[in-house]
């Protein structure tokens, strides 16, 4: 036997897995070379050390301390679920909101155009546009039927009822938006 060959052999050896054949040839082998009893003594020593090594200890409490964590981890889903549930009722889809804009104004041009003095300062009143002309023949059509002061009156603040109820249902972010379509549609705000 060869000293290359009692290399792969030598930890098979110590782990008593060499079939006895092999076994004893090894022996045989380690009895006459110095050089591979001290291979054996080296491997010997390190798998001694490996098997004397002491597993890392977990913490004792290592579990309790994951199931809080997730428990906790869980308990802030779902408060931030229920924060979303509370929230989305006051979310307007895109439909509400265009409808609450557009209403909103449909019926203050319907006060404007409503009231003579009010009209002069929108911008298209004083153009040329069919748009304009549209909405000046609109205007006139609001100020003939609604002609007498009492009915004027009734208009202005059914209107006004009707924004602020629509207003009132309406969420805030629903609010800024029809004030901010509002502002832009009137250069006098
Ligand atoms: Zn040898």
């Amino acid at each position: 036997m060869r000293c290359s060959q009692t290399a792969q052999q030598l930890q098979l050896y110590i782990d008593n897995q060499l079939p006895m054949g092999k076994m004893h040839s090894l022996e045989v082998h380690l009895a006459t070379c110095e050089e591979c009893r001290r291979e054996l003594a080296v491997l010997e020593e390190i798998t001694s050390a490996l098997n004397t090594t002491q597993p890392v200890m977990e913490p004792a409490n290592l579990t309790m301390h994951i199931m809080q964590r997730v428990a906790l981890d869980v308990q802030q889903r779902e408060r931030e679920k229920v924060a979303r549930e509370v929230y989305i009722p006051l979310r307007p889809s895109l439909m509400e909101l265009l409808a609450v804009i557009v209403l909103a104004t449909v019926t203050t041009l319907g006060i404007i155009l409503g009231q003579p003095s009010l009209r002069v300062n929108l911008p298209f009143t004083s153009g040329n546009s069919q748009i304009s002309h549209l909405l000046v023949t609109a205007s006139q059509f609001f100020a003939s039927v609604n002609s007498g002061t009492l009915t004027l009156a009734f208009w202005v603040l059914g209107t006004i009822l009707g924004i602020s109820i629509t207003l009132a249902l309406a969420g805030n972010e629903m609010r800024d938006e029809w004030f901010r379509a509002i502002s832009h549609k009137l250069p006098v705000w």
